[in-house]
């Protein structure tokens, strides 16, 4: 289990260097990029999804990425390095080793209301999976993002816990407590890895960097165990 940080990657200024976007024009750096990461973790390649903010799980059983987009994926094969990106919102990680079955999940702000931690803890709970941790990876932080009221309202009218505040008085969502509430609801044990991706110069932000903003990612990799 891996989460990524801007350092250690090919990407020139702004998105140095360990860009993992892949947007146009970037695809080279996202090749080499991925592959640094991928022989760190010890495995062939990272298996990346089109993320659309849906509502849909894709379970793998070859390293080959989902044929559909979607914004969670689970397996139960081994040297499958599961892989979300994100600059903002929440990257989850999800694991029960015992069971041997893993998950990702790009959890933003429709990832919340659709409750996708929810639907991917159960869809590995259908592949045997019992005990499950989840990591919380680097977000944007509750009292960084800025919302609307009227959004604030109806984030938290689905997930009390998301309602929050700027650390300059606005109204704010808190995405990190959602997502931490949703999976606990599902039975998960909870770790926050922290980092407010704003306001580390370390991390990808797209709230500020927009356009210039590279992507993080969130990685776990089920291994077989040593006999
Ligand atoms: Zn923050």
């Amino acid at each position: 289990m891996a989460f990524t940080d801007r350092h250690g990657g090919v990407s020139r200024s702004p998105f140095d260097s360990l860009d993992l976007s892949g947007a146009a024009g970037r695809w080279l750096d996202l090749a080499q990029n991925a592959d640094r990461v991928a022989r760190a973790l010890g495995v062939p390649r990272l298996t990346l999804m089109e993320q659309i903010h849906g509502a849909d799980v894709s379970v793998l059983d070859s390293s080959n990425p989902p044929q559909t987009p979607c914004d969670a994926m689970v397996t139960d094969s081994y040297h499958v390095a599961l892989c979300v990106r994100v600059a903002d919102c929440v990257p989850v990680v999800l694991a029960d080793a015992d069971a041997g079955v893993v998950g990702v999940v790009h959890a933003g702000r429709a990832g919340v209301m659709t409750n996708l931690v929810g639907s991917t803890v159960s869809t590995m709970r259908g592949r045997g999976a019992e005990a499950i941790e989840a990591w919380v990876g680097p977000h944007v932080c509750g009292g960084c993002y800025e919302v609307p009221a009227k959004m604030r309202a109806e984030v938290a009218a689905v997930v009390p816990t998301a309602y929050g505040c700027t650390t300059w008085g606005t109204p704010a969502v808190d995405l990190g407590a959602a997502v931490s509430r949703q999976l606990e609801n599902s039975g998960c044990r909870v770790t926050d890895v922290g980092s407010c991706t704003l306001e580390s110069p370390n991390l990808f932000s797209f709230r500020r960097d927009a356009d210039q903003s590279g992507r993080l990612a969130g990685i776990v990799v089920l291994k077989e165990p040593a006999t």
